[in-house]
């Protein structure tokens, strides 16, 4: 329908008053809070669910990665902080040698929150930002946002879109693209499940814990394969592992997938109600499939279906599959990455994964969109090219750019508000290195 109606100008109450908004409370969004609101800027983190972790809780994504290169820790600051405390309150488990950890997702809706908390951040929960009022271009002043409370307005000097698709910045007209290598063709959506009643002392694989991406179960992958479902089906992995569960007994399953984007809702319905279907059908599978798996049942589907890419920024530096193979030492270098480029076909149940030899780095511009004065992104939206994203997309990463987006915020709020492109990022990454995050200084 190309039918239009006029929506009616009307006021909204403002709510809040603080220095720094960050949008949507996933890996990237809730270390983004933590990092600004400890260097003392009045922070608001603002999520449309009931809890925090994003993908990590919402989609049961996991394990946590890339932490690790090489047996070297590429990853520290509030990210191995968080993974820390998850361990101590018997909610990961951070040893294994690949470097990937395993979580408990009701550990770390707590623990995130709890930390968040103790930050002195304010928290809004089951509220969605919903639209942006500038002052002039690139500049926010005001995020709309609405809930079971209604419509209000928070002001703002700073705004961190954390929401993985880039929402924020679309609505703040800061420029940006789809990812897609060709038509419409980003990685496919998962709809992840968990099982138990499984043998996991038999299943137990030592491979994802040596090897991390490299793993995943090829006797059953050749199971499915063979049968009928497995001929008709788009399907992944599989990845039987201790990802969003660390239970004895219990396994996360990634093995669905849905050619569609996430940053379209007609695409997103579809995955949903298909890929419950695909797993109503996987799981009696399974269960005749591998005897580790013949007592299985679903404990769960996640909450919803998890979004590998949807948007880049267009950022002051975009980051390149040369950025990954050959890795630059950048003056402004605020995370490091090491995970490989690791590509979930759109329409075809494969995978191409090119591994790199040396971890890289990722410059704080990569966080600025270009023409913005007090717009940056943590997480999902950096500014980078399919192919890089496939190696930066992953939990750790996108943690350490919240981080240092929280840091940068702070930073501009010490320099007397100045625009976002101003501080020096070597003076982030500094910062950043003061605090424990590791950025090669
Ligand atoms: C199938 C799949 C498997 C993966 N496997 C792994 C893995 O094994 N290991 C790993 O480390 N990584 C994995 N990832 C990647 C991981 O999910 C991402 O690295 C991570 O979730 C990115 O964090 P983020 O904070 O940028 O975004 P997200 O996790 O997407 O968080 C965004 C948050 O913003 C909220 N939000 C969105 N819009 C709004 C709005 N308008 N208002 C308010 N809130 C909003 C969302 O509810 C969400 O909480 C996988 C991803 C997928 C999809």
């Amino acid at each position: 329908m190309n039918r239009t109606v006029t929506v009616p100008a009307s006021k909204i109450a403002v709510l809040d008053e603080v220095d720094v908004v960050v949008c949507g409370g996933g890996p990237s969004g809730f270390v983004a809070a933590i990092a600004a609101a400890r260097q003392g800027a009045r922070t608001l983190l603002i999520e449309q669910y009931g809890f925090l972790g994003g993908m990590a809780t919402a989609a049961l994504v996991g394990p946590i990665v890339k932490f690790n290169w090489q047996g070297r820790r590429i990853v520290g600051g509030i990210p191995w902080e968080f993974v820390e405390t998850l361990a101590k309150h018997d909610g990961a488990i951070i040893d294994w040698p690949s470097g990937a950890v395993p979580f408990d997702v009701e550990v770390y809706k707590r623990i995130a929150a709890k930390m968040v908390e103790n930050a002195g951040v304010s928290l809004l929960l089951h509220t969605r930002v919903t639209d942006c009022l500038l002052n002039r271009p690139g500049k926010v002043d005001y995020v709309v946002v609405e809930n079971a409370s209604g419509r209000h307005a928070v002001k703002t000097k700073y705004v961190i879109d954390c929401t993985g698709i880039g929402a924020v910045v679309v609505k703040a007209g800061l420029p940006w693209r789809l990812r897609k290598k060709a038509q419409n063709q980003l990685q496919p959506m998962s709809l992840l499940f968990r099982l138990g009643g499984v043998d996991t002392d038999h299943l137990e694989n030592t491979q994802m814990k040596e090897e991390g991406v490299k793993y995943f179960n090829r006797r059953l992958r050749t199971a499915f394969e063979n049968s009928e479902l497995g001929r008709k089906m788009l399907f992944g992995g599989p990845w039987l592992i201790h990802g969003s569960t660390i239970r004895r007994g219990e396994v996360t399953v990634n093995m669905t997938r849905y050619p569609g984007s996430g940053a379209d809702v007609k695409d997103l319905t579809a995955a949903e109600l298909r890929l419950r279907e695909d797993i109503a059908r996987i799981v009696p599978l399974l269960r005749q499939l591998l005897p580790e798996l013949k007592q299985s049942y679903l404990i769960d589907t996640a909450t919803q279906v998890g979004i590998r890419e949807t948007r880049s920024i267009t950022a002051l530096y975009n980051m390149t599959v040369d950025d990954i193979l050959q890795p630059k030492p950048f003056p402004d270098t605020v995370a490091k990455g090491a995970h490989p480029i690791d590509v979930h076909q759109y329409a075809d149940s494969g995978q191409e994964v090119r591994f790199i030899s040396k971890d890289y780095n990722i410059p704080y511009r990569a966080l600025a969109p270009r023409g913005s004065q007090n717009v940056l992104v943590g997480g999902g939206s950096v500014g980078a090219t399919a192919e890089a994203f496939a190696s930066i997309r992953v939990q750790a990463q996108c943690m350490a750019l919240g981080e240092a987006a929280g840091t940068a915020v702070a930073l501009c709020l010490e320099q007397g508000g100045c625009a976002v492109h101003e501080p020096a990022g070597a003076a982030v990454r500094q910062r950043l290195h003061e605090q424990g995050a590791i950025v090669d200084l």
